[in-house]
């Protein structure tokens, strides 16, 4: 899938709300990416499983620098208490 000519404007994290900037790498995934960090991910999604919504999602992708993902899908681990 080529990449728009046209980046797609920047859009706010869900979380803290700062502007997220189109980036090449992102460009397959910029459909489903809410959150500007791993951080806002996390904290999101804490907050959405303690309203009782069972979810998890994959953070935005780190790359290494190439373009290449470097994470791997985990389920994120459910904290004792
Ligand atoms: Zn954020």
């Amino acid at each position: 899938m080529p990449a728009p000519k046209t980046p797609p404007p920047a859009k706010p994290c869900l979380f803290c709300g700062q502007p997220m900037e189109w980036r090449r790498v992102l460009a397959k995934t910029w459909d489903t990416v809410k959150y500007c960090s791993t951080a806002c991910t996390r904290q999101a999604n804490r907050q959405r499983r303690q309203a009782g919504e069972t979810i998890w999602e994959l953070p935005p992708a780190p790359t290494n620098g190439r373009g290449v993902r470097v994470w791997t899908a985990k389920k994120p681990r459910t904290k004792k208490k």
